[in-house]
């Protein structure tokens, strides 16, 4: 089973709004992260020269099972094979300044090393999705904690949603969004992403 992309969502958390200068999203708010950006626990981000502030972003991943065309909300978990911690690394200046001008975020999402994964569970080994803790470490300092209860969009709706427009294919990686608690990268920092009954996700920075 072999993943075609990597489907994430933004602002699916009402405490990440505030922070970001967000609004209220009416409908998930979805953006591509490319393939080429994955790395695994205990590798390396690799902050670009120039790029400006790069945050993390700790995310509750859903591996899908079966391609998924307009499934229904009831129906979405059962397309779910794995899930694993994420980070949605994200270069936020350059970010923030497409937001300004309305352009594409592709870049400042998808560059290489941008999108850590952990390794996968089986999405059957954990009793409810919707009631998870999360949280993020910096060399040892707590950045980021949430639980997966506070999402705006839960993740059937977000299956539904997409799959009314996009097939989710078989092995396809379904990002959910970050609680609060944004907060930048440096070069020599350790960043480790835990998700309760899901696992963690170490990697350094250079
Ligand atoms: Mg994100």
């Amino acid at each position: 089973m072999t993943a075609n992309k990597i489907v994430a969502v933004g602002w699916n958390y009402r405490s990440h709004l505030s922070e970001t200068h967000a609004k209220m999203p009416t409908e998930p708010i979805v953006f591509l992260k490319p393939m080429s950006a994955i790395i695994g626990d205990g590798d390396s981000i690799r902050i670009p020269p120039g790029v400006g502030r790069v945050d993390h972003e700790v995310e509750l991943a859903v591996i899908m099972g079966e391609d998924a065309r307009g499934v229904s909300i009831d129906e979405a978990p059962s397309y779910i094979s794995h899930l694993a911690v994420a980070n949605d690394v994200t270069a936020r200046d350059m970010q923030t300044k497409a937001r300004e001008d309305g352009n594409p975020w592709a870049l400042p999402k998808g560059m290489d090393t941008f999108a850590p994964l952990s390794d996968p569970v089986p999405f059957d080994s954990v009793d409810d999705i919707q009631d998870l803790r999360l949280d993020l470490k910096v060399n040892g300092v707590l950045r980021q904690k949430g639980r997966t209860s506070l999402m705006i969009f839960p993740v059937a709706e977000l299956i539904a949603y997409i799959s009314r427009f996009m097939t989710l294919e078989a092995g396809d990686i379904l990002m959910t969004g970050t609680p609060e608690g944004i907060g930048p990268l440096l070069p020599g920092d350790e960043v480790v992403a835990r998700i309760e009954g899901v696992g963690t996700l170490r990697n350094p920075v250079v």
